[in-house]
């Protein structure tokens, strides 16, 4: 190893977000999670191999307050990729990172993006990861409150 980092081998994922042609054809085939990666943490820890930034190190650019919108978008790309063969999803994780740095609204912004682009099983499982020290009293009531709406 000499440093540089280098991508995998394979082919890298197009631009596009298109997908082979046997991917889409399993469509349905299983159950369909949809896992949203938030990459904020408040501190990086140093055991810590997952893929997350302070906001100090991601520097002018990075806010949490556009993350939802940026997100948003990814779905919409999703969305179009998957057509309307997308089956109804049954889990939604929400990761990270420090998901509940994201302001409360945003979680659930999130929520309702998956829910009106490829709609939310009546018993989905809906979970996020949580740092206490970043749960607000308003977070911790609108989270269950959104993840129940039919
Ligand atoms: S994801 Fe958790 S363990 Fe990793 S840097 Fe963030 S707070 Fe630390």
């Amino acid at each position: 190893m000499d440093g540089v980092p280098r991508l995998p081998d394979g082919e890298p994922a197009p631009a596009s977000g298109e997908l082979p042609d046997d991917a889409l054809a399993r469509l349905g085939d299983g159950p369909f999670g949809i896992y949203l990666h938030v990459p904020f943490c408040a501190v990086r820890c140093g055991y810590c191999d997952f893929n997350t930034y302070t906001l100090t190190e991601l520097g002018p650019g990075a806010s949490t307050a556009d993350f939802a919108g940026t997100a948003l978008a990814e779905l919409d790309l999703a969305r179009r990729v998957l057509g309307d063969a997308a089956p109804v999803v049954d889990t939604v994780f929400v990761g990270g990172g420090t998901p509940t740095l994201l302001p409360a609204p945003d979680l659930v912004r999130l929520l309702d993006g998956v829910r009106d682009r490829f709609g939310l099983a009546s018993d989905a499982e809906v979970s996020t990861e949580a740092n206490p020290d970043s749960v607000t009293p308003r977070a911790s009531r609108c989270w269950p409150r959104a993840a129940s709406r039919g």
